[in-house]
Order: C-alpha cells, then sequence, then structure tokens
C-alpha cells in the first residue's frame, strides 16, 4: 500500500506522521507532493538578517487537541528528549501574555471599559448565535444577528484582531468559535490564555515534523504540483487509479495509483498567491492559483467536491486580504519606546492595536529570538492590517499597495515615537501580501467545504482548512490535523478515531468566567 499527500504544509505532514504513528503505515510507502519549493504552507519563513525576515504571526490555545496529541510524538530540535508539545507548553507557562496595553485610540490612551463595552443586548445576542443550530446560519453574515453598536464595542474590536473575523463574514464560523474559544472571553484583553510558539512557527513545527518523518523514509517532492486526478469509472464509487504532477521545469509525470493506496489532497491554502515586497517595492500581486487549482479541478460538474469559488478567486479577495509585515531591527529604539508606552516587556504583550489607524494595524512584540539564527542586537516583531484595502492615515494609500518603508512610517506615525530616522534607517520591514488569508471566514453555504471523504471515494481523502469537519474551527493547524486524522481513519480504518473538539459551552468552568465578565467586572 502506497500513501500520496498532495500539499506539504502542516496538514500534509500530519497526515504522513499520523499515516505512519496511527496507521502502521510505512515511512518509505509514503510520498508528499508540495508545489512551492518549501515545505511549511501557511507557517512559511523567508528571508534573512540582510534582507529582513518574512513570517507569521502566531495564535494558539490549549485545546488543538489533534495537533498536540500528535506533537507530544514528535521530539523538539533543542533537546530529542522534550517533545515538540512539551517545549511548547513549558515556554508558555514560563512566559505567559500578560498584556497591559492591546487597544489604544489616536491619542495613545488605552482602551479598555467594563465588559468590554458590551451591554446586555449584546450579551443576549452573542448566546442567541451560540445555540442556534447551523442549519439556520447556512450563508448568514455575523452582522445579521447583532446592532451595528455591537461592531463598535472594545470586545468587537478585540476579537476581529485575534481573530480575524469582519461583520460580513459566516455567521456558522462565528458560532464555532465563539462556542471553541467562549473560555478566552474574560482574558480577551490580557491575552492570558492565547499561547504561541516559542519562535516561529516553520522553526517551532515544520523543521521538527520533517526531522522525525526523513528517517522514517517518507519521500518529498518539492517544487511538484499535482495537476489532474483520475478514477476508475465506475457507478457510485470513486476510486483514484493516477493523478499527474507537473515538476519546476515544466516536465509532467503521472503515478499509477492502486485501489488499496490511499490520495490525501490539500484543497487549498490560506497563504495562496502569496508575495513579499521589501523596504522599497510593495508586494506584487500574484494570481497562479495554483494552491486551489486542483480542489477546482475536482469539483467541476462534481458537486460532492464542495464549491471553490466560495473561498478563492478575485471576488473573494476583498473580504479575505491582509498584508502582514515583518520588521527585524539593529537599534533599539524602537523596542525601548514600546515597552515604555505598553508597560509589557518584549513577548509579554499580546497585541497592541492601532484602533484609529484606517489599516486597523496590530502589532505583535515577539519574545527573542524569533528566528533561531537571528543575529544577537537583532530584533523581530510583526504587524498586519486587518483592513489593507482602505488609505492609511499618514501614508495615504492602500496597504497593499504600500513598501516596507511606507507602512513602517505609518505605524510610527500613530505611535509618535521619537528618532524616527534612526528606527527607519535600522529596520528592514518586509510587508507581505496575502488575498486569501481570512477565506476561511467567508459567509458560507453547508456543502461549500467537502467532507473528508468524499460521497463514494474508496481511497481519496481530502484534508486542510477547505473541508467540512463538525464543530472545528478553521485557520488553525488544529483543523488540518483533524482532517488527516479523520481521513485516515475513515479510509484505513486503522488507529483511534481523532479526539473530539473542546466545546466551551458545555464547559461549567468556561459559562462560570464568561458570567463573570457579563455580570460582575
Ligand atoms: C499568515 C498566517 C498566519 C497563520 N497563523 C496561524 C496560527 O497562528 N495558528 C494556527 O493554528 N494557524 C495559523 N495559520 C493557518 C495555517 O495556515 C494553518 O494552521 C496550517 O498552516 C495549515 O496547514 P495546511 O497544510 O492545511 O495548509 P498550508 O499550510 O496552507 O499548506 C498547503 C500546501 O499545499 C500545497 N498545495 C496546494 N495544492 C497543491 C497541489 N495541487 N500540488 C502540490 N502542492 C499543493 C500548497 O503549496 C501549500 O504549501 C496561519 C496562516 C497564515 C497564512
Amino acid at each position: 500500500m502506497k500513501a500520496h499527500i498532495v500539499g506539504g504544509g502542516f496538514g500534509g505532514l500530519a497526515a504522513a506522521a499520523l499515516l505512519i504513528r496511527n496507521a502502521g503505515v510505512p515511512g518509505h510507502d509514503i510520498t508528499i507532493y508540495e508545489a512551492d519549493e518549501q515545505l511549511g504552507g501557511g507557517f512559511f519563513l523567508d528571508g534573512g538578517p540582510q534582507s529582513g525576515y518574512n513570517l507569521p504571526g502566531s495564535v494558539f490555545d490549549k485545546e488543538f487537541r489533534c495537533a498536540f496529541d500528535l506533537l507530544a510524538t514528535i521530539p523538539s530540535a533543542a533537546d530529542p528528549n522534550v517533545s515538540v508539545k512539551d517545549q511548547f507548553f513549558t515556554f508558555n507557562n514560563e512566559h505567559p501574555f500578560d498584556d497591559r496595553t492591546h487597544i489604544i485610540d489616536r491619542d495613545l490612551h488605552v482602551v479598555h471599559g467594563p465588559r468590554f463595552g458590551l451591554s446586555l443586548c449584546d450579551s443576549l445576542a452573542l448566546a442567541r448565535v451560540s445555540v442556534t443550530p447551523e442549519a439556520m446560519l447556512d450563508g448568514r453574515r455575523i452582522e445579521e444577528f447583532f446592532s451595528p453598536r455591537f461592531f463598535l464595542t472594545e470586545f468587537w474590536l478585540l476579537w476581529s484582531t485575534i481573530m480575524g473575523s469582519l461583520p460580513q463574514h459566516s455567521a456558522i464560523e462565528f458560532r464555532r468559535y465563539v462556542n471553541r474559544f467562549i473560555y478566552l472571553f474574560p482574558d480577551l484583553s490580557t491575552m492570558a490564555r492565547v499561547l504561541r510558539t516559542p519562535f516561529n512557527q516553520h522553526e517551532a513545527f515544520i523543521n521538527p515534523l520533517v526531522a522525525w518523518l526523513s528517517p522514517r523514509g517518507v519521500n518529498f517532492l518539492t517544487g511538484a504540483f499535482v495537476q489532474d486526478i483520475g478514477f476508475e469509472p465506475s457507478l457510485g464509487r470513486m476510486t483514484v487509479n493516477r493523478f499527474d504532477y507537473q515538476l519546476r521545469d515544466g516536465a509532467t509525470s503521472s503515478v499509477a495509483v492502486a485501489p488499496e493506496d490511499v490520495v490525501l489532497v490539500t484543497t487549498g491554502s490560506q497563504a495562496a498567491d502569496r508575495s513579499a515586497g521589501s523596504m522599497t517595492e510593495a508586494p506584487k500581486p500574484l494570481d497562479t492559483g495554483r494552491s486551489w487549482a486542483l480542489w477546482k479541478r475536482l469539483a467541476q460538474g462534481r458537486k460532492e467536491f464542495g464549491n471553490p469559488d466560495a473561498f478563492f478567486g478575485a471576488p473573494r479577495i476583498a473580504e479575505s486580504r491582509w498584508v502582514t509585515f515583518t520588521v527585524t531591527t539593529t537599534s533599539t529604539e524602537f523596542i525601548d519606546q514600546m515597552t515604555k508606552l505598553t508597560g509589557s516587556e518584549p513577548g509579554s504583550g499580546g497585541l497592541l492595536t492601532l484602533k484609529d489607524s484606517g489599516w486597523v494595524l496590530s502589532l505583535s512584540i515577539f519574545h527573542q529570538p524569533e528566528v533561531l539564527d537571528q543575529p544577537k542586537g537583532a530584533f523581530v516583531w510583526w504587524g498586519y492590517g486587518l483592513y489593507p484595502e482602505r488609505p492609511g492615515n499618514y501614508v495615504t494609500k492602500r496597504m497593499d499597495q504600500c513598501t516596507g518603508a511606507e507602512i513602517l512610517r505609518e505605524v510610527l506615525g500613530h505611535l509618535r515615537f521619537e528618532k524616527k530616522e534612526t528606527i527607519m534607517e535600522s529596520s528592514i520591514c518586509i510587508p507581505c501580501n496575502l488575498p486569501y488569508v481570512n477565506n476561511i471566514w467567508l459567509a458560507r453555504r453547508r456543502g461549500d467545504r467537502p467532507p473528508v471523504v468524499p460521497e463514494g471515494a474508496t481511497n481519496l481523502g481530502l484534508i486542510g482548512q477547505y473541508v467540512e469537519v463538525e464543530r472545528d474551527i478553521a485557520f488553525t493547524f488544529e483543523y488540518s490535523t483533524r482532517t488527516a486524522w479523520e481521513a485516515i481513519y475513515r479510509l484505513l480504518k486503522r488507529g483511534p478515531a481523532p479526539p473530539p473538539v473542546y466545546q466551551g459551552q458545555f464547559d461549567p468552568n468556561a459559562l462560570l468566567a464568561v458570567l463573570k465578565v457579563f455580570v460582575s467586572q
């Protein structure tokens, strides 16, 4: 039996590890096909100290049950006797977030009030969404369930900048997030129970997984774009018998698939068509569509494969784009002034949101080093704009059309820091255009995301963020791991079933904590 995995992001790598660990498949019978030159997908790490790093921000929590179950098996790079899971939790126990200044207004005043500005009506509306069955939320938007005032509250700003949701986004996904993260409500401002990787996700998660898979014989084929999948003609059943892939030099190859083999396909990426700029250049938009091209092809004329157009394609970008930026700085001026402004030492403040900035900027000052080979004296921090298509206040352009220097000037303008020129000269700001990063939030209908095993499929599983599993929330490596685990469990019928999704609405401790927010704060 051979296993073919399309996509070398965390989901594809997790699938390979679970095939070995849960289903006893020998590593040398597993091949991962990755279209990019690098493994890691959304958990990317680009650039270097000279050109400036480019990496994603980091938001996790303790209830990522499938992912951490797997990572308990994987040794960390620092110490083979310490698992990646233990390294992660030890770091978070030793360095918890204690955000003292989460939101500031245009006068640099901290915004934080009782009950996060929520009225009793808002709280009831939240409770109503939490208990409404998903079938009744089909295709509906969050804004349909709340008054316009709700979207001006501190709660909404905290929520949307941590989780990514906008008023026009999916009520189904919002319900799932509310129920999943209800226990975080009291700590939204301090982010006390929000977790992050000890350093960037690529080195924290991707490298150790690859280091575990490689000696077990797993084959990694990078620069290999899977273009099409062929099925054995038969009534009511779908058995993959072939797939075609193209290599970086344009050469194509076809692989025969036996009925007892298994094919696991990542159907899309939040990092699809990602492009980076520099201090002097804005990111050039890409339009390759490669990350979801295979899904689109599979879904042509087959409704059991869902609807990729609900998430991908030019009309979707306006409601899903973020521009992130990673700053590598070699002077202490920025960090010193930031520490003074927020009262949080580097790494202990979660996000700083500049409420009145046109782009709705949020900044994250990482615990250092953020990159393991970062030179001594260098400092890496990160930020993103929730509304990158609006004009800035100091640079009156859309954020996605700005160079790194322009974005940094905008940030410094809002913060009113001294020694701006020293900061500019000692910093490299790399902007990164992510046109689809927030598309998991787009209003969707049931059936837009196909099931993990499409109807009739005998040896094909779908994995990643664009596949339907009950209750769980997307924009998480947990979701990708869960889909991989479920697909393997269902197709091979080996190993344990995935653990259940944590549901805060049934956890008395979580409910008590929420009650305290609404009643006693
Ligand atoms: C900026 C950013 C920040 C994020 N932060 C977090 C976070 O803090 N916490 C969290 O849990 N999650 C976060 N995520 C979500 C994150 O992407 C996922 O948790 C995780 O990386 C998903 O893994 P995946 O393998 O499903 O998808 P991806 O990581 O997107 O990987 C999919 C891979 O499949 C490849 N592929 C697609 N089609 C083909 C094909 N036909 N042939 C070959 N290869 C193909 C793509 O090239 C890509 O590399 C973030 C994402 C982004 C973009």
